[in-house]
């Protein structure tokens, strides 16, 4: 079998001195379902003894699973309850972990550019910084496509991201309340939820959808 030349590297004391000088440098941009086991695993196969450098990249600090994400939208699921901690993450694998959104790429140069990061009053605290690399991969994941259908993007509440699920159960929360707070209001309201084609329609009250994950919280619709 064809050995690496990482692997060779371990067996010449002065290609492994060389190496552990200047590693091989692997930048993943992207922690999502992809990014994160690839870095894991190189970080526990390479990264202990400094024979590559593995570097993460996300735009976030912290990993949610999106299957859990419809959870998260319902109230079933608290979102900071199963996510994974990217600093600490690394710190465990042996691999080196960098907040920021790639914005640019030089393939001559093998560099990418990761913009500042602000903070929720938007004010910068990472400042715009470039990354070398020898080996470059991205799994930056994919968000919904409204296949330029009109209306989609005006009225559907997307949920590709922990913030926008968080946000969509701060809405039926409101609506819950709302009309448990506003008795005998004519609240017609529906949720359509569509997903890889197939398509869910429940309609009737604002009371009836509204309930969605309350219930589990021991909140209970009782007019006021
Ligand atoms: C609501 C929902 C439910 C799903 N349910 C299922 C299911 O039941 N079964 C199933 O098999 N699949 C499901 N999927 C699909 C599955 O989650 C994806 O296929 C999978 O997450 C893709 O993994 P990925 O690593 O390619 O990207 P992602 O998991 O999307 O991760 C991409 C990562 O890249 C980061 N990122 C993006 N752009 C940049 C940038 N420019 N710079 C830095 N970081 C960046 C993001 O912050 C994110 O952490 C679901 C998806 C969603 C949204």
């Amino acid at each position: 079998m064809r050995r690496s030349r990482v692997d060779d590297a371990s067996a010449d004391p002065e290609i492994s001195k060389n190496t552990r000088m200047n590693p091989h440098r692997i930048v993943i941009v992207g922690g999502g379902a992809g990014g994160i086991e690839l870095a894991t695993r190189l970080g526990d196969k390479f990264g202990r003894r400094g024979r590559v450098q593995v570097t993460l990249v996300d735009a976030k600090l912290t990993h949610l699973w999106k299957p859990l994400l419809h959870e998260v939208a319902a109230g079933t699921f608290d979102s900071h309850e199963n996510d994974v901690d990217y600093i600490a993450q690394a710190h465990q694998h042996h691999f080196e972990y960098r907040l920021g959104r790639m914005d640019g790429l030089d393939r001559a140069r093998r560099e990418i550019s990761l913009a500042p990061t602000l903070d929720e009053a938007g004010r910068e605290f990472v400042p715009r910084r470039v990354l070398p690399y020898d080996t470059l991969v991205l799994s930056v994941g994919s968000v919904s496509n409204d296949f330029g259908i009109p209306g989609v993007r005006e009225h559907c509440v997307f949920i590709d991201d922990r913030d926008q699920a968080d946000s969509f159960q701060c809405a039926v929360m409101r609506n819950y309340i709302h009309a448990q707070t506003h008795p005998g209001a004519d609240d017609d309201r529906s949720v359509a939820g569509g997903d890889r084609g197939r398509r869910r329609h429940r309609r009737g009250t604002g009371r009836g959808n509204a309930q969605h994950g309350a219930p589990a919280r021991g909140l209970r619709l009782r007019p006021d």
